[in-house]
């Protein structure tokens, strides 16, 4: 998880963004200029200049703490007809296009995009599986085998070719618990002008992601084993940010999850999906159920929805780490204890995202959003009135993953990971008879093996690039749960 990551201003590249929108500035003429021209993006919290695309994605979290999201969301409406029949690829460069104005060529965006999606292994790039009168979606068909490959394989591609554009390099640091560092090394293996520093707790990341991360042999990836456990990482890693001269010396920058250009890479798959069903089940709109952790994943299908993606309703799932389900249900957003779970990807005490969907809540109104946020610092809690009719919400327990995994293989032969299962389970409370329901599976099971093994009491949870991977040579460099230590190891690497 890089959730600490998030909370970092990040001022790396800052000062050349700000001549872009200053140069433009100057007169009336230039500024008419980008706002027809180009898609702009604001911070939820109102005290950033506009920022085109590149800026935006290079920015990450915007520089007044808040998040970035474009200045209008697209009406897409009258586009659906003509998207209803493209390829995965294709509708992906349609969508983000709305998103980019020109700030990327057109022809630059289309190749980046098939160069990011000729990595899966499906042409498809996603899986559409009817089961159980359910449509499972699945994401996870990456070189992770989850799906936040769907977003990282394109900000890779996307970094590199602006860095390039620039002249410039970056070097990416991140802590992970296990699950997001092996989709980020993913992303930018082998990527000019990237270096990529993950940082994970020693021999305490399950043996898979241990091995999905440091079987890379890139020149450019560079595993960190910390002799301590994931908070040491989280907290050398918040040091060494915190450390501004060393920080822009060295170009340090994030993968977080709150980079717009992830959500944006997620906004295509709710209207293939929706646009699929439509297609071949005649239905008017369709509703998704979504596993949710950091609301990144979610917060991408309410802006399809609000695009004018013929959705009906997003289902949020949690497991036991609640507290977007109690926000979606009961209106009170307030921190807790993070317990432990079978979905160890969705155990968050405090979602990223969520910002960037409060925005909207509140009537795209900064200084309400600056309001919220310090009462949220200050009590650990936020109250709001009235629900809103677009989401569903509700949790699955440990019994309640376990019961659904079990159910679905013994009745349907279909293995559910236990993120999916989640979803699924919660999904099930919400049907509708006039539309279908997609739930959005995020993981293979083969990378949960523990969890399908107890859920049947099989070992069948197996894909043959996880059973590889265990005869590889590893690399991974151990060090002392030290600041100095890890800030040395950058200096010699760079
Ligand atoms: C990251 C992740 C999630 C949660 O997604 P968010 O965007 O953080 O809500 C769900 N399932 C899996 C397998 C994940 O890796």
């Amino acid at each position: 998880m890089f959730g600490l990551v998030n909370t970092l201003v990040d001022i790396t590249l800052h000062e050349s963004m700000l001549g872009i929108v200053s140069d433009h500035a100057d007169t009336m003429e230039g500024q008419r200029d980008v706002a027809d021209e180009t898609m702009l993006y604001i911070s939820t919290r109102g005290q950033t200049d506009p920022v085109r695309f590149r800026d935006a994605v290079m920015m990450g979290l915007a520089t007044d703490g808040g998040l970035l999201l474009p200045r209008v969301i697209p009406d897409v409406t009258d586009h659906l007809g003509q998207w209803r029949s493209l390829s995965y690829p294709d509708l992906a460069v349609e969508v983000m296009s709305t998103f980019i104005g020109n700030d990327i060529p057109h022809a630059t965006l289309r190749e980046l995009v098939y160069r990011s999606y000729r990595s899966f292994k499906r042409t498809t790039v996603v899986d559409l599986v009817d089961v159980n009168g359910l449509t499972i979606m699945e994401l996870f068909h990456g070189p992770t085998l989850a799906f936040k490959d769907i977003a990282l394989q394109f900000l890779g591609n996307l970094f590199e070719y602006i860095l390039a554009d620039r002249d410039t390099h970056l070097n990416i640091l991140g802590a992970t618990s296990g699950d997001t560092g092996s989709a980020a090394i993913y992303g930018t293996r082998g990527k000019a002008n990237i270096n990529i520093f993950i940082m994970h707790p020693s021999g305490r990341v399950s043996p898979i992601q241990e091995r999905q991360m440091t079987t890379v042999m890139d020149g450019n990836v560079h595993n960190i084993a910390i002799e301590g456990d994931f908070d040491d990482a989280q907290r050398i890693l918040k040091e060494l940010f915190g450390d501004l001269e060393f920080k822009s010396a060295y170009r340090l920058g994030a993968v977080n999850s709150v980079n717009w250009a992830r959500v944006l890479a997620q906004i295509v798959y709710y209207f293939y999906a929706a646009l699929r069903l439509q297609a071949h089940m005649g239905c008017e709109r369709v509703q998704f159920a979504v596993p949710t952790g950091n609301f990144g994943d979610i917060f991408a299908g309410y802006m399809a929805l609000r695009m004018g993606a013929p959705i009906e309703r997003l289902i949020l799932a949690t497991n036991q780490n609640d507290i977007l389900t109690r926000f979606f249900t009961a209106g009170v957003y307030a921190r807790g204890e993070v317990h432990p779970t079978l979905s160890p990807s969705m155990d968050i005490q405090v979602a990223s995202n969520f910002e960037r969907y409060l925005y909207y809540r509140v009537g795209e109104d900064a200084r309400s959003i600056r309001d919220l946020m310090q009462q949220f610092q200050q009590t650990g809690r936020i109250e709001l009135e009235g629900r809103d009719p677009l989401f569903a919400a509700g949790s699955g327990a440990r019994e309640d993953t376990l019961d659904t995994i079990a159910t679905f293989h013994r009745n349907h032969s279909y293995l559910l990971d236990p993120h999916t299962a989640v979803g699924v389970c919660v999904a099930q409370h919400f049907l509708m008879d006039e539309y279908p329901t997609v739930c959005l599976a995020t993981a293979h099971p083969a990378k949960f093996p523990d969890a399908i093994r107890e859920a049947t009491g099989q070992d069948i949870a197996r894909h043959q690039d996880i059973d590889a991977l265990m005869n590889l040579p590893t690399r991974c460099t151990i060090l002392p749960a030290t600041e100095e230590a890890v800030k040395s190891f950058i200096l010699e690497t760079v």
